[in-house]
């Protein structure tokens, strides 16, 4: 399958106009705000794992563009019932991905629909708005309180 800009467009606009997971969690055992400087984008995600390092859930609060809701909004979607360790991977991947080091049509990866974020690496200031949650993402399992993408 070859990438579909317009499936793309499409999945960004639906997650933008309804971004899933999108609220705070009283009971986040994991929390780290990101903000990307260059975009105004400013999220805090939330997580809350299990003693065996599952990830029951997954949420973000904030405000940013398109790019950066709907990408958030995927990555909580993707990140529930994963343990950290594949919420790491999926990291590495996903960033290999949007910055041209992977092409995800031809290695294997496992990032399923986060796919269509390859579209970002034509656009150098979007890798950083599609990547911030998942930098907050490993912020909170580290615990850091925060992270930007300077
Ligand atoms: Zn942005």
């Amino acid at each position: 399958m070859s990438y579909d800009k317009e499936l793309y467009q499409q999945v960004i606009l639906d997650h933008n106009k309804k971004p899933r997971n999108f609220r705070e969690m009283e009971d986040a055992t994991h929390s780290c705000h990101g903000y990307n400087p260059l975009c105004g984008d400013d999220y805090t995600v939330y997580l809350k794992i299990s003693p065996d390092n599952i990830i029951e859930d997954a949420s973000f609060m904030g405000s940013g563009c398109a790019i950066s809701k709907s990408s958030s909004s995927m990555m909580t979607a993707f990140l529930k019932g994963k343990t950290t360790e594949e919420a790491k991977v999926a990291f590495e991947e996903f960033h290999r991905m949007v910055t041209g080091d992977m092409d995800p049509e031809k290695e294997d990866h496992h990032l399923g629909k986060l796919k269509l974020f390859v579209g970002v690496r034509e656009f150098s200031s979007r890798v950083k708005c599609a990547s911030l949650s998942w930098h907050s993402m490993v912020g909170a399992l580290e615990k850091n309180e925060k992270v930007t993408t300077e």
